[in-house]
């Protein structure tokens, strides 16, 4: 089982922000930003490089959820959405997740 199944199980606590029956967002626990929340999808794909065509539409009610759980953080100055994928794109935690970031403007290029 993964940390973010065993968040959706509730077996171990999260400041949960949102749910429905494809996805879960949550604060994330170090936030790098003045709001800094997780949306993961339900099924425990690893990583979006292990996505199939199968996964289409729950990413897509992903991105469509960030958006929408961004609107309802007050994220009205504009926030990222990061997926890392992988060793150099410094994914730790192998169960796809997208970060969504705000609260203060963000640099460009990331470190
Ligand atoms: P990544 O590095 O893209 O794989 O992102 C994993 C994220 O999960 C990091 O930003 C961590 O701070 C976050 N994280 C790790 N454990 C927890 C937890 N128990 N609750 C909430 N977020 C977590």
């Amino acid at each position: 089982m993964t940390l973010f199944e065993k968040i959706i199980a509730r077996q171990i606590p999260a400041d949960i922000v949102y749910e429905d029956e494809k996805v879960i967002a949550f604060h994330d626990i170090h936030p790098q930003a003045p709001t800094h929340v997780l949306i993961v999808p339900k099924k425990p794909i690893p990583r979006v490089g292990e996505a199939t065509p199968d996964d289409a539409a729950v990413l897509g009610h992903l991105l469509v959820k960030a958006a929408e759980v961004a609107g309802q953080l007050h994220l009205d100055g504009g926030y990222r959405l990061v997926i890392n994928n992988g060793r150099d794109g410094g994914e730790t935690v192998p169960h796809l997740h997208c970060h969504i970031l705000g609260g203060r403007p963000l640099l460009w290029p990331p470190g």
